[in-house]
Protein backbone atom coordinates (compact mmCIF):
# COMPACT_ATOMS: atom_id res chain seq x y z
CA UNK A 1 0.00 0.00 0.00
CA UNK A 2 1.79 3.10 -1.29
CA UNK A 3 -0.86 5.59 0.96
CA UNK A 4 -2.96 4.88 3.75
CA UNK A 5 -5.50 7.23 6.19
CA UNK A 6 -5.74 9.94 7.06
CA UNK A 7 -4.71 9.01 10.65
CA UNK A 8 -5.00 11.36 13.48
CA UNK A 9 -1.50 12.40 15.08
CA UNK A 10 -0.87 14.29 18.21
CA UNK A 11 2.14 15.87 15.96
CA UNK A 12 0.33 16.14 12.63
CA UNK A 13 -2.87 16.49 13.40
CA UNK A 14 -4.77 14.54 10.17
CA UNK A 15 -1.69 12.91 8.23
CA UNK A 16 -2.24 10.93 5.22
CA UNK A 17 0.07 8.15 5.16
CA UNK A 18 3.09 7.66 2.26
CA UNK A 19 4.64 4.92 1.75
CA UNK A 20 7.47 4.83 -0.53
CA UNK A 21 9.67 1.96 0.99
CA UNK A 22 9.53 -1.51 0.76
CA UNK A 23 9.05 -3.34 4.06
CA UNK A 24 12.04 -2.88 6.28
CA UNK A 25 14.86 -1.34 3.80
CA UNK A 26 16.50 0.82 6.50
CA UNK A 27 20.10 2.57 7.41
CA UNK A 28 19.71 1.37 10.68
CA UNK A 29 17.88 -1.78 12.92
CA UNK A 30 16.48 0.05 16.22
CA UNK A 31 15.98 -2.09 18.70
CA UNK A 32 12.87 -0.65 19.16
CA UNK A 33 11.59 -1.10 15.77
CA UNK A 34 7.80 -1.75 15.55
CA UNK A 35 8.58 -3.66 11.92
CA UNK A 36 10.75 -6.05 13.76
CA UNK A 37 14.72 -6.13 12.74
CA UNK A 38 15.57 -5.02 9.52
CA UNK A 39 16.18 -7.22 6.54
CA UNK A 40 17.23 -4.77 3.80
CA UNK A 41 20.24 -3.24 5.85
CA UNK A 42 21.35 -0.68 3.49
CA UNK A 43 22.53 3.47 3.24
CA UNK A 44 22.64 3.57 -0.57
CA UNK A 45 20.25 5.33 -2.40
CA UNK A 46 17.89 3.29 -4.55
CA UNK A 47 14.73 3.88 -6.87
CA UNK A 48 11.78 1.58 -5.45
CA UNK A 49 8.08 2.89 -7.14
CA UNK A 50 7.59 5.27 -9.87
CA UNK A 51 7.08 9.01 -8.38
CA UNK A 52 3.92 9.23 -10.68
CA UNK A 53 2.41 6.17 -9.24
CA UNK A 54 3.05 7.14 -5.68
CA UNK A 55 1.33 10.69 -6.44
CA UNK A 56 -1.67 8.66 -8.51
CA UNK A 57 -2.19 6.60 -4.79
CA UNK A 58 -2.04 9.90 -2.94
CA UNK A 59 -4.45 11.40 -4.77
CA UNK A 60 -6.69 8.99 -5.00
CA UNK A 61 -6.64 8.81 -0.98
CA UNK A 62 -6.97 12.09 -1.00
CA UNK A 63 -10.30 12.35 -3.13
CA UNK A 64 -11.80 9.80 -1.41
CA UNK A 65 -11.05 11.82 1.67
CA UNK A 66 -12.52 14.94 0.55
CA UNK A 67 -15.59 12.73 -0.54
CA UNK A 68 -16.30 11.98 2.87
CA UNK A 69 -15.79 15.68 4.26
CA UNK A 70 -12.86 14.29 5.98
CA UNK A 71 -9.89 16.77 6.80
CA UNK A 72 -6.16 16.33 5.81
CA UNK A 73 -3.31 18.60 7.41
CA UNK A 74 -0.22 16.68 6.20
CA UNK A 75 1.04 14.02 3.59
CA UNK A 76 3.00 12.27 5.36
CA UNK A 77 6.22 10.32 4.33
CA UNK A 78 6.42 7.39 7.14
CA UNK A 79 7.20 4.29 5.45
CA UNK A 80 8.27 0.97 6.67
CA UNK A 81 11.47 1.49 6.73
CA UNK A 82 13.90 4.82 6.15
CA UNK A 83 12.15 7.38 3.62
CA UNK A 84 15.20 9.45 2.35
CA UNK A 85 16.77 6.11 1.22
CA UNK A 86 14.23 6.71 -1.84
CA UNK A 87 16.32 8.30 -4.56
CA UNK A 88 12.75 9.91 -5.86
CA UNK A 89 12.10 11.46 -2.79
CA UNK A 90 12.71 14.85 -4.07
CA UNK A 91 10.81 14.69 -7.49
CA UNK A 92 8.24 12.74 -5.10
CA UNK A 93 7.93 15.64 -3.05
CA UNK A 94 7.57 18.39 -5.31
CA UNK A 95 4.75 16.44 -7.55
CA UNK A 96 2.59 15.99 -3.99
CA UNK A 97 3.18 20.10 -3.48
CA UNK A 98 1.10 20.34 -6.18
CA UNK A 99 -1.60 19.03 -4.47
CA UNK A 100 -1.79 21.75 -2.25
CA UNK A 101 -1.50 19.71 1.39
CA UNK A 102 1.60 20.66 3.29
CA UNK A 103 4.42 17.37 3.01
CA UNK A 104 6.07 15.55 6.34
CA UNK A 105 8.76 13.28 5.85
CA UNK A 106 9.59 11.65 9.17
CA UNK A 107 13.09 10.50 8.95
CA UNK A 108 15.89 8.88 11.12
CA UNK A 109 18.26 11.87 9.89
CA UNK A 110 21.29 8.88 8.98
CA UNK A 111 21.60 10.22 5.46
CA UNK A 112 20.96 14.35 6.05
CA UNK A 113 24.68 14.73 5.43
CA UNK A 114 24.54 14.09 2.02
CA UNK A 115 23.72 16.90 -0.53
CA UNK A 116 21.37 14.84 -2.73
CA UNK A 117 19.33 13.83 0.78
CA UNK A 118 19.60 17.33 2.29
CA UNK A 119 17.92 18.80 -0.91
CA UNK A 120 15.36 17.20 -0.95
CA UNK A 121 14.56 16.92 2.74
CA UNK A 122 14.14 21.19 2.05
CA UNK A 123 11.83 20.79 -0.15
CA UNK A 124 9.17 19.16 2.45
CA UNK A 125 7.21 21.86 4.88
CA UNK A 126 7.62 19.43 7.78
CA UNK A 127 10.59 17.68 8.87
CA UNK A 128 10.67 15.30 12.02
CA UNK A 129 14.43 14.38 13.34
CA UNK A 130 15.47 11.04 15.29
CA UNK A 131 18.19 12.02 17.92
CA UNK A 132 17.96 8.77 19.93
CA UNK A 133 21.59 9.44 21.45
CA UNK A 134 24.55 12.11 20.86
CA UNK A 135 27.42 9.68 21.92
CA UNK A 136 28.38 7.18 19.72
CA UNK A 137 28.24 4.10 21.37
CA UNK A 138 24.51 4.64 22.99
CA UNK A 139 23.77 5.29 19.03
CA UNK A 140 25.29 2.07 18.18
CA UNK A 141 23.27 -0.29 21.03
CA UNK A 142 20.11 1.86 20.16
CA UNK A 143 19.89 2.49 16.53
CA UNK A 144 22.17 -0.06 15.47
CA UNK A 145 23.00 1.66 12.33
CA UNK A 146 24.43 0.55 8.08
CA UNK A 147 28.24 0.44 8.51
CA UNK A 148 29.85 3.38 6.75
CA UNK A 149 27.76 5.33 8.76
CA UNK A 150 28.99 8.27 11.39
CA UNK A 151 27.14 9.78 14.16
CA UNK A 152 29.68 12.58 13.96
CA UNK A 153 28.80 13.56 10.29
CA UNK A 154 25.48 12.58 10.95
CA UNK A 155 24.77 15.41 13.53
CA UNK A 156 27.05 18.28 11.59
CA UNK A 157 24.62 17.41 9.36
CA UNK A 158 21.36 17.81 11.07
CA UNK A 159 22.95 21.24 12.01
CA UNK A 160 23.65 22.40 8.62
CA UNK A 161 20.16 21.35 7.56
CA UNK A 162 18.72 23.17 10.35
CA UNK A 163 20.61 26.43 8.86
CA UNK A 164 19.27 25.87 5.89
CA UNK A 165 15.63 24.84 6.28
CA UNK A 166 12.47 27.07 6.23
CA UNK A 167 9.74 24.52 7.09
CA UNK A 168 9.25 23.63 10.59
CA UNK A 169 11.65 21.38 12.28
CA UNK A 170 10.99 18.87 14.81
CA UNK A 171 12.81 15.79 16.80
CA UNK A 172 12.33 12.66 18.49
CA UNK A 173 14.52 11.07 21.00
CA UNK A 174 13.11 7.46 22.45
CA UNK A 175 13.95 6.62 25.24
CA UNK A 176 14.58 3.22 26.66
CA UNK A 177 14.38 1.43 30.17
CA UNK A 178 17.47 0.24 31.02
CA UNK A 179 19.30 2.04 29.27
CA UNK A 180 22.19 4.35 31.21
CA UNK A 181 21.09 7.71 30.08
CA UNK A 182 23.88 9.51 32.22
CA UNK A 183 25.37 12.30 30.81
CA UNK A 184 23.31 11.62 27.41
CA UNK A 185 19.93 13.32 27.81
CA UNK A 186 22.19 16.90 28.76
CA UNK A 187 24.57 16.04 25.75
CA UNK A 188 21.69 15.41 23.69
CA UNK A 189 19.50 18.62 24.79
CA UNK A 190 22.64 21.34 24.14
CA UNK A 191 22.78 19.58 20.78
CA UNK A 192 19.24 20.48 20.09
CA UNK A 193 19.40 24.52 21.57
CA UNK A 194 22.14 25.08 19.01
CA UNK A 195 19.45 24.15 16.31
CA UNK A 196 18.58 26.80 14.37
CA UNK A 197 14.56 26.94 14.07
CA UNK A 198 13.45 23.80 15.98
CA UNK A 199 9.67 23.92 16.71
CA UNK A 200 9.66 21.10 19.56
CA UNK A 201 11.57 18.70 20.54
CA UNK A 202 9.73 15.14 21.45
CA UNK A 203 10.53 12.64 24.25
CA UNK A 204 8.82 9.53 23.07
CA UNK A 205 8.94 6.12 24.42
CA UNK A 206 8.02 2.69 22.04
CA UNK A 207 4.30 2.23 22.09
CA UNK A 208 4.11 -1.04 20.07
CA UNK A 209 5.94 -4.33 20.07
CA UNK A 210 9.76 -4.17 19.74
CA UNK A 211 12.22 -5.78 17.39
CA UNK A 212 14.29 -7.18 20.48
CA UNK A 213 12.14 -8.70 23.21
CA UNK A 214 13.98 -6.90 26.46
CA UNK A 215 13.26 -3.46 24.86
CA UNK A 216 10.71 -1.93 27.50
CA UNK A 217 9.41 1.97 27.60
CA UNK A 218 11.18 4.06 29.85
CA UNK A 219 9.72 4.67 33.03
CA UNK A 220 8.05 7.85 34.09
CA UNK A 221 11.15 8.95 35.73
CA UNK A 222 13.57 8.96 33.39
CA UNK A 223 10.51 10.13 30.64
CA UNK A 224 10.21 13.03 33.42
CA UNK A 225 13.86 13.65 33.63
CA UNK A 226 14.54 13.94 29.44
CA UNK A 227 11.71 16.16 30.04
CA UNK A 228 13.23 18.29 33.16
CA UNK A 229 16.57 18.69 31.24
CA UNK A 230 15.22 19.48 27.53
CA UNK A 231 13.39 22.12 29.07
CA UNK A 232 16.39 23.48 31.10
CA UNK A 233 17.81 24.04 27.46
CA UNK A 234 15.08 24.76 25.41
CA UNK A 235 12.17 26.42 27.30
CA UNK A 236 9.27 24.36 28.56
CA UNK A 237 7.26 25.79 25.22
CA UNK A 238 10.02 23.82 22.93
CA UNK A 239 9.16 20.18 24.74
CA UNK A 240 6.51 17.63 25.12
CA UNK A 241 6.23 14.29 25.30
CA UNK A 242 4.73 11.06 23.40
CA UNK A 243 3.91 8.64 25.55
CA UNK A 244 0.80 6.72 23.73
CA UNK A 245 -1.63 9.15 23.72
CA UNK A 246 -2.24 9.92 20.34
CA UNK A 247 -5.38 11.58 18.38
CA UNK A 248 -6.73 14.82 19.20
CA UNK A 249 -7.96 14.91 22.76
CA UNK A 250 -5.88 17.75 24.16
CA UNK A 251 -8.55 20.62 23.65
CA UNK A 252 -9.38 22.05 27.16
CA UNK A 253 -12.94 21.09 27.52
CA UNK A 254 -13.49 22.97 30.82
CA UNK A 255 -14.13 19.30 33.21
CA UNK A 256 -11.23 19.74 35.59
CA UNK A 257 -10.41 15.62 35.42
CA UNK A 258 -10.06 15.62 31.63
CA UNK A 259 -8.20 18.36 31.46
CA UNK A 260 -5.34 17.47 33.82
CA UNK A 261 -5.24 14.05 32.13
CA UNK A 262 -5.20 15.81 28.65
CA UNK A 263 -2.05 18.23 29.91
CA UNK A 264 -0.31 15.31 31.98
CA UNK A 265 -0.48 13.27 28.87
CA UNK A 266 1.94 15.61 26.70
CA UNK A 267 3.68 17.31 30.01
CA UNK A 268 4.56 16.83 33.89
CA UNK A 269 2.92 19.56 35.51
CA UNK A 270 4.39 20.74 39.40
CA UNK A 271 2.42 20.67 41.85
CA UNK A 272 2.00 24.22 42.21
CA UNK A 273 0.02 24.67 38.53
CA UNK A 274 -2.03 21.67 39.41
CA UNK A 275 -3.35 23.38 42.60
CA UNK A 276 -3.92 26.81 40.78
CA UNK A 277 -5.82 25.00 37.91
CA UNK A 278 -7.97 23.36 40.59
CA UNK A 279 -7.98 26.66 42.25
CA UNK A 280 -9.67 27.51 39.34
CA UNK A 281 -12.28 24.55 38.83
CA UNK A 282 -13.05 24.94 42.55
CA UNK A 283 -11.99 21.49 42.81
CA UNK A 284 -10.16 19.71 45.97
CA UNK A 285 -6.85 17.62 46.03
CA UNK A 286 -9.06 14.77 46.29
CA UNK A 287 -9.41 14.82 42.58
CA UNK A 288 -6.18 14.19 42.25
CA UNK A 289 -6.05 11.36 44.96
CA UNK A 290 -8.49 9.90 42.97
CA UNK A 291 -6.38 10.04 39.68
CA UNK A 292 -3.41 8.73 41.54
CA UNK A 293 -5.43 5.80 43.41
CA UNK A 294 -7.28 4.78 39.83
CA UNK A 295 -3.55 4.47 38.34
CA UNK A 296 -4.08 7.15 35.81
CA UNK A 297 -1.56 9.66 36.85
CA UNK A 298 1.99 9.17 38.40
CA UNK A 299 3.50 11.01 41.16
CA UNK A 300 7.31 11.62 40.14
CA UNK A 301 9.87 13.63 41.83
CA UNK A 302 12.83 15.91 40.13
CA UNK A 303 14.94 17.69 42.26
CA UNK A 304 13.23 18.14 45.35
CA UNK A 305 9.93 19.11 43.63
CA UNK A 306 6.79 16.97 42.71
CA UNK A 307 5.07 16.34 39.05
CA UNK A 308 2.28 14.68 37.90
CA UNK A 309 2.31 12.96 34.90
CA UNK A 310 0.04 10.43 33.12
CA UNK A 311 0.92 6.84 33.96
CA UNK A 312 2.61 5.63 30.49
CA UNK A 313 -0.33 3.46 28.72
CA UNK A 314 2.09 0.18 28.59
CA UNK A 315 2.47 0.24 31.99
CA UNK A 316 -1.42 0.88 33.28
CA UNK A 317 -3.76 -2.46 33.24
CA UNK A 318 -6.36 -2.50 31.19
CA UNK A 319 -4.83 0.04 28.41
S1 LIG B 1 14.84 4.04 11.75
FE1 LIG B 1 12.67 3.64 11.95
S2 LIG B 1 12.24 2.01 10.45
FE2 LIG B 1 14.45 2.10 10.70
S3 LIG B 1 14.86 0.56 12.25
FE3 LIG B 1 14.66 2.52 13.31
S4 LIG B 1 12.52 2.64 13.93
FE4 LIG B 1 12.67 1.02 12.38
Amino acid sequence: MLAFGPVPSRRLGRSLGINNIPPKTCSYSCIYCQLGRTTQHIIKRKSFYKPAEIFREVKRKVNEAISRNEKIDYLTFVPDGEPTLDVNLGREISLLRQIGIPVAVLTNSSLIWREDVKEDLLKANLVSLKIDAATEALWRKINRPCKGLSLDRILDGIADFAEAFKGTLITETMLIDEIKYDDELRKIAVFLRELNGLEKAYVAIPTRPPAEKWVKPAKEETVNLAYQIFSEKLGTEKVEYLIGYEGNAFASTGKVKEDLLAITAVHPMRREAVKELLRKANAEWRVIEELLHKNLLVEVRYEGDLYYMRRLPSRTSGY
